[in-house]
Parts: C-alpha cells; sequence; structure tokens
C-alpha cells in the first residue's frame, strides 16, 4: 500500500455551539500542531445563537480556521456534505462540535490513513451513561436498515470518520438531495478500516438532535438505501388473496352443502377494517417513496451558504 502524507482538513458542523467553538478549536489546534498542514472547516448549520461571530473572530485570529454558514438550519448531514464539497485536504476527518468524539483519536486516523487505509471509520463503544432511549433507539435503527437494505453497518456506527481524497470526490458525485452519508460511506468501498472509540460527554449546551430529526434521519436511512418496503405490498397483497381464497371455498362448501347459516356482519367489518388499515400502510409507504422522488426531481440545491470565512465583512455582530 502506498503511504500518504499532505494537508488534512477537520470539518466540523456545528449548530448553535457556541460556547464549544472556541475550545473545540484550541484543542484541535494542539492536536493537529505536530501534523503541518491542516485547516479546520466548520459549518455553521444556521445557528441562531452568537456562533457566526465566534466563528468569524476565530477565522481572523487563526488562518487555519475557515468556516461556512448556511442561510438557515439544513441539518447535520447537509452540514457534512457541504464540509465535504469544500474541504481541500488529502484526507478530510469530520467530528461534531461538541467533543463527543475525541480530537486524542485524530492522530491514530490519520496513521491508518498513512497505512493506505481509505476509509477510517469509528464506532461509538456501548457506553452506559447514554439514556435508554438513545440506546434502544439506536439499535432498533440499524437492526431495521441491516434487515431491509443490503448495507452491513454497524450498531453505533458514528460519523466520525477519516476520508481519503479519492472517497471525497466519489461521494461529492452524489447528486440525490437526501444523502445518508453513513450508507453512501459503506456503499462505495475502498480499503477500510473501523476504530472503536469511547464517547465523552457533551462539552456544553445540549444535544440538536431532537426526537424528530431522528425519526428523519431514520426514514431518510432506510428509504436512501431499499425499496425493498415496496415489495411488502406485494407480498402482502399474495398472503390475502390466499387467506380469501381459501375462506371464499369454506363458505361457498357451508352454503352449497351444510344446513348452516354463513354469518355474515362481524366477520365483514373486522376484514374490511384490516384490509383497510393495510392498504392504508402501503399507500403511505408508496407515498414516501414518491415524495422522495418529488424532492429529488425537483433538484434544488441541497444547501445554501449564507456567508463564508472567504468573504470579508464588516458587520461583525449579528443579533437572533
Ligand atoms: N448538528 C447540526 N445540525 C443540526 C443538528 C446537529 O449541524 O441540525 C451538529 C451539532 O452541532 C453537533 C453534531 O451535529 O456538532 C451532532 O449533534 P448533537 O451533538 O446534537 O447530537 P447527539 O450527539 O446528541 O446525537
Ligand atoms: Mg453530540
Amino acid at each position: 500500500m502506498k503511504s500518504h502524507q499532505g494537508m488534512i482538513s477537520l470539518i466540523v458542523p456545528a449548530f448553535n455551539e457556541e460556547e464549544n467553538l472556541p475550545v473545540l478549536v484550541h484543542r484541535l489546534m494542539a492536536i493537529m500542531q505536530p501534523f503541518g498542514n491542516y485547516e479546520i472547516l466548520i459549518i455553521d448549520d444556521g445557528s441562531t445563537d452568537q456562533s457566526r461571530y465566534v466563528l468569524r473572530q476565530l477565522s481572523v485570529a487563526y488562518p487555519v480556521v475557515r468556516f461556512l454558514s448556511f442561510s438557515r438550519n439544513f441539518g447535520h448531514q447537509m452540514a457534512l456534505r457541504a464540509g465535504y464539497d469544500n474541504a481541500r485536504g488529502d484526507a478530510v476527518i469530520c467530528l461534531d462540535a461538541d467533543l463527543q468524539h475525541p480530537p486524542e483519536l485524530i492522530p491514530t486516523l490519520i496513521q491508518k490513513w498513512r497505512d493506505g487505509f481509505e476509509v477510517v471509520y469509528t464506532i461509538r463503544q456501548a457506553d452506559p451513561s447514554l439514556s435508554w432511549f438513545k440506546r434502544t433507539t439506536s439499535k432498533t435503527f440499524y437492526s431495521l436498515l441491516r434487515s431491509v437494505s443490503n448495507l452491513d453497518i454497524e450498531d453505533g456506527a458514528a460519523d466520525f470518520r477519516l476520508l481519503d481524497r479519492k472517497v471525497v470526490d466519489t461521494i461529492n458525485q452524489f447528486k440525490e438531495n437526501d444523502l445518508f452519508l453513513r450508507g453512501a460511506i459503506s456503499w462505495v468501498g475502498f480499503r477500510q478500516c473501523r476504530m472503536l472509540y469511547k464517547p465523552a460527554a457533551r462539552y456544553a449546551g445540549h444535544s440538536k438532535y431532537s426526537f424528530q430529526k431522528m425519526l428523519k434521519l431514520a426514514a431518510m436511512g432506510i428509504t436512501s438505501f431499499s425499496t425493498r418496503p415496496l415489495y411488502l405490498s406485494v407480498l402482502l397483497g399474495f398472503c390475502m388473496s390466499l387467506f380469501a381464497t381459501l375462506f371464499g371455498a369454506e363458505v361457498l362448501y357451508e352454503y352449497f352443502f351444510t344446513n348452516a347459516t354463513v354469518s355474515g356482519w362481524t366477520t365483514l367489518v373486522v376484514l374490511m377494517a384490516l384490509i383497510g388499515g393495510v392498504q392504508f400502510i402501503m399507500i403511505g409507504i408508496i407515498g414516501v417513496y414518491l415524495g422522495k422522488t418529488f424532492v429529488e426531481v425537483k433538484g434544488r440545491p441541497a444547501y445554501i451558504i449564507g456567508d463564508t470565512s472567504e468573504i470579508e465583512e464588516t458587520v461583525t455582530t449579528w443579533q437572533a
């Protein structure tokens, strides 16, 4: 394997992380100092606190710090994409702004890259301090994703990883709006290597991943990498037809060959409710895919950049 040298980009999505950003930047600079050639690219995902002002100050004070500010909140995955689109390094590492992804692991990630790996991804070790709810929802999501798609993503897969320039360029070619990065990176292949890490506690602030955002990510992950839910309706259709045929045969037999009166009303109501429910679920699933197609067909930009460290701005303070 060939050994890599060259520039390293650190990309950090940040949504309302004003207290974490200065600490993060100083920690990263201390760790990256021996590597010489690097940049820290922070993507402000439409923060409504003073993050943008803090970023402007940091980028003026330290030339290694660059930032992009979205015009509004586009979500963590979009921020990561903007990071990949704009990073200049030969290797790109992404990590969270809240210091939950230990920066101390970065030299090891870089070492693996220099050993020849093109994707160095991390798995979050089971963390007893994590809430029961977060652990269970995450586990359920990954097992559901594995069962409906052909992706082999382990429990606790995190968005803390190093990608070689080749892989970043590949990912940047994905034109889909709704890109589930963890799936895409597993899907593209290349020489991959995994590492375990122990998540730290969030440095300041609170989690920005609401339950709604988690649900959205889960639905996006599944519908981006599988059309198997659509076949569910075909399968169910067959099962129900088989059941109806057998049931019909039995009813006909009773009608013609026995004296029993065929009981009607209850059976009808129950069957109608059942079939109605199943049909709505199936139409819903088709609707989700159709909606996704609709969004993709419109071809709107995945995110909009409102401000960057490359533009000199005279307004330095900004109130939400
Ligand atoms: N984040 C973002 N946009 C969002 C939500 C989160 O850029 O809409 C960032 C956030 O600032 C952090 C990272 O994504 O750097 C992970 O989010 P968070 O720590 O809130 O999630 P958790 O660790 O609780 O899963
Ligand atoms: Mg976090």
